[in-house]
This record gives C-alpha cells, sequence and structure tokens, in this order.
C-alpha cells in the first residue's frame, strides 16, 4: 500500500466478500435544529432544505481506465454527474443544517479519481491549496464487490469521502478516530450502511469508522439531535482538548460518555438492535 500524504484519511471498509443483501438501515429523518442554540435563525428555509456553502464547488471525475471493471461497473450503476451533488447535498444537511454559512469549509472543487491502488479511498487536499479535495477510490476493490451490494457500497465509500471534503478536524488536532467515526455516521445516517456493521463496545470510543458511529449516534439519543453538528463545528478552527471539549458539548467526559454507551449497549434489547 502506497504512503497517504499526512492529510490523508484512509477508509478501511473491509473487503471480506459479503453475500448480497439489502441496505442495513433506512435513511433517517432530520429533526430539526434546536431554537435555543446560538445559531438559531440562520437555517435555509424550510421550503428548501438543500444546505449550501458560500460557494458552489466544481466537482470533477478522472477516470484512470476505462477498460477496468472498477470503472466500467461505476459508469454502469452510478450517474456520476449526480452522484457527487448528491454526496455534497448530503454531507453538508446532516453536518450543517440549521448552522451559519460561514460554518460550512471553503471547499471549493473536489475530483473524484478512479484508479487501481491498494486500500479501499482515501481523500486529500493539494498541497498548494488545500480548498481543492481529491477522492481517490481504488477500482481493484471495486471489482472485488459483489454485485448485490456494488451500488450501495459504491455511494457509501463515496459519501464517507465526501465529509472529509466537509468536515472540521480541530485544525488537525481532532483523534483520527473521531474524524472516520464523523465520516461514518454520516454514512450511517443517510442509508448506508453495510449490513457487516455492527454496534460494539470491546475497544476504545475513538477507535473510528462504525464503533465511533454507532457512538454518536447514540449520542444523539441521548443529548439531542443536533450534537454530532455541535462536534464538528466545535472543531471549527481550534484546537482540541479532550477535557474541556466533551463536558462543554455533552456534560460529561468522554470516558464516562463511553461507560454510558457501554452499559446501554449490554442491556436489555440490544440483541434485537444489533
Ligand atoms: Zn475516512
Amino acid at each position: 500500500m502506497e504512503s497517504p500524504p499526512t492529510s490523508t484519511y484512509f477508509q478501511t471498509v473491509s473487503p471480506a466478500a459479503e453475500a448480497p443483501q439489502p441496505s442495513a438501515l433506512p435513511p433517517s429523518t432530520l429533526p430539526q435544529p434546536d431554537p435555543t442554540r446560538k445559531d438559531a435563525g440562520t437555517s435555509p428555509s424550510t421550503d428548501d432544505p438543500k444546505v449550501r456553502p458560500n460557494r458552489k464547488p466544481l466537482l470533477r471525475l478522472e477516470l484512470r481506465d476505462l477498460s477496468c471493471s472498477g470503472c466500467r461497473s461505476f459508469l454502469r450503476l452510478l450517474h456520476a454527474s449526480t452522484a457527487l451533488e448528491d454526496a455534497v447535498d448530503t454531507v453538508l444537511r446532516l453536518l450543517y443544517t440549521g448552522l451559519k454559512t460561514h460554518c460550512i469549509p471553503s471547499t471549493r472543487s473536489v475530483t473524484l479519481t478512479l484508479r487501481a491502488m491498494g486500500g479501499v479511498a482515501y481523500t486529500t487536499g493539494l498541497d498548494i491549496d488545500s480548498d481543492h479535495k481529491e477522492i481517490h477510490l481504488n477500482t481493484s476493490y471495486i471489482a472485488m464487490i459483489p454485485e448485490g451490494r456494488l451500488k450501495e457500497e459504491m455511494l457509501g465509500v463515496i459519501i464517507h469521502e465526501m465529509v472529509h471534503c466537509w468536515q472540521h478536524d480541530g485544525n488537525g488536532t481532532a483523534p483520527g478516530g473521531l474524524i472516520e467515526g464523523i465520516a461514518d455516521w454520516v454514512r450511517l445516517k443517510a442509508g448506508y450502511a453495510p449490513p457487516h456493521w455492527k454496534r460494539r463496545a470491546d475497544c476504545d470510543w475513538d477507535s473510528g469508522y462504525e464503533k465511533t458511529a454507532y457512538f454518536l449516534e447514540w449520542l444523539e439519543e441521548e443529548h439531542g439531535a443536533d450534537i454530532v453538528r455541535s462536534i464538528n463545528d466545535g472543531l471549527r478552527g481550534c484546537e482540541y482538548d479532550e477535557d474541556t471539549f466533551w463536558p462543554k458539548c455533552c456534560g460529561k467526559s468522554v470516558h464516562k460518555l463511553w461507560d454510558d454507551y457501554k452499559a446501554h449497549l449490554s442491556g436489555p434489547g440490544e440483541d434485537e438492535r444489533a
């Protein structure tokens, strides 16, 4: 596997073979923003649920080898012109509904590149201007996905990576597991959780990906529908300090929250939920 730039986030969905299954979770209904929060009153009109950045990003597609099966599957199953735009809309809706436009990063372009490489996918910013993002998606990985899961898996990976184009990261100081957890939380809320995802607490809170994503989903239930948006916005333009960050947004340390989550998962009824 090649070495990614330091600003790269990896998406590590296991390429292990899975039986074709329907989507695990339906898209969730986005709750209304809390009218008491400081940014209330600046949300988009209810007649227009789209959350728009200051500048509409330029979206581009680069196919390195049209003859490879991964590129062919992509072109056969997705409308590239709308898939990227829909991914942007989904990410902005889930991360920025109810927030002011200036809270949205000034991403100017996103280029999706399909090419043979290691891993699944990663997102990086250009060295000369990090407002220009590149998502690299491995065509060899696409070729390994069972047909019945192919479209949803490609869209799920694209949404995960699109989150990295628009999320805040505490100026690079936020835990990588939190960054990846927010990306998979968006994927989960968008209805693209793969069938193999499970709620787990036999790990640290910041183990990342779906482990942290389900923790964030539980935090929503406990602390309100805006909590992940508050967490993401709390990482905007300032450094992450674990000791103050979590008590400020959730009233407890993250370790206490994780203990509560563990207790919740071990409680009655979880077998049916997993
Ligand atoms: Zn990622």
